[in-house]
């Protein structure tokens, strides 16, 4: 590993070892004569070589030491940068595990919230509060579980946020859900109130996007009229196929010759989807901009957005209804 005493000094130590030995074995009597004083000096002179070479050696051993210590604090440099290098590793595969985190961590908050309002106020009401947006629901009828609750919140969490930026920045953040079971219809919105039928639930629990069409009319209750119910209708089903939790192809109906644009819900949505597509990708937003500022007059909206009336682009549409790019 280390071949520091080249083989010339080693050999050059050996031997002036070897005469020192002997010389001083030889001389180990008492020294008078003149002779005896020539042997003395040269004993001197080979202690002084032997002097040297022993400085030699100590000066190589000190080189020797120094390269050792350097070597052992790079190894300990190098095994230190390993272990940094490893913890960033980790820390890189953390940050980078995320988007399932991130539903674990806010499923966690909302549950923590839950169980602190659910102290505060009477049994059946509950507040989930996340981001800045709230949902309470108020389920009178409560003969469905903690898990069904926690999925329409879930619900609610993915796609409002979403919805209410696209679709009506300055609507509320807080949001009611009552859970009914005297209600005569599925389900109803005013404001900012959405009221269920609790049977939808028993029946249907995974269905919650039932609240994303229903979110999409607390969006639209500032529009200054609900006249054109056909096409409120159809765009609160348009946002559900958009956003809602199920599979999308679920969420619209196949094209049937007998319908017609004005006959709502998931009809009309089709036929958004398939203006969306190969007419003008901003006529969803053209047209909840045009309700809301109270600018449909009488369908000129349609002309303003594609430059057709609303029957030359159905009568397109039954042509071809298919909605592929
Ligand atoms: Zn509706």
């Amino acid at each position: 590993m280390f071949h520091f005493f080249p083989e010339s000094i080693i050999k050059d130590w050996k031997s002036q070892t070897e005469d020192f030995n002997q010389t001083t074995h030889e001389s180990s009597g008492i020294e008078t004569s003149s002779g005896e004083h020539t042997q003395y000096l040269q004993k001197l002179s080979i202690l002084d070589e032997h002097k040297k070479t022993a400085q030699t050696l100590k000066e190589m051993l000190e080189e020797i030491l120094k390269l050792l210590r350097n070597w052992i604090v790079k190894n300990d440099k190098d095994s230190e940068t390993e272990k940094t290098k490893n913890n960033e590793t980790s820390t890189a595969v953390q940050t980078i595990e995320p988007p399932k985190q991130t539903d674990n961590n806010e499923t966690l908050q909302a549950e923590e919230t839950t169980i602190k309002s659910s102290n505060n106020q009477s049994d059946g009401v509950k507040v989930y509060t996340l981001n800045g947006f709230t949902l309470t629901i108020i389920n009178e009828v409560q003969d469905f579980g903690q898990e069904i609750e926690q999925r329409i919140f879930d619900t609610f969490n993915k796609v409002y946020p979403k919805m209410r930026e696209r679709f009506n920045k300055e609507a509320t953040k807080n949001v009611t859900l009552i859970v009914d079971s005297k209600l005569n219809e599925t389900a109803r919105t005013s404001n900012k109130t959405i009221e269920i039928h609790s049977a939808h639930f028993k029946e249907t629990p995974l269905d919650t996007d039932t609240i994303t069409h229903e979110l999409m009319h607390v969006l639209q209750s500032s529009y200054p009229n609900f006249e054109l119910r056909w096409l409120i209708e159809g765009l609160a089903d348009y946002a559900r196929w958009k956003y809602g939790c199920d599979t999308h192809q679920e969420k619209l109906t196949n094209f049937e010759s007998k319908h017609n644009y004005t006959d709502s819900y998931k009809v009309t949505a089709r036929f958004l989807v398939w203006l969306e597509t190969k007419v003008n990708d901003k006529v969803v937003d053209r047209l909840n901009e045009g309700l809301q500022k109270n600018q449909y007059k009488n369908g000129t909206l349609w002309k303003e957005i594609t430059q057709k009336s609303v029957d030359d682009l159905w009568n397109e549409y039954t042509k071809n209804p298919d909605l592929s790019k």
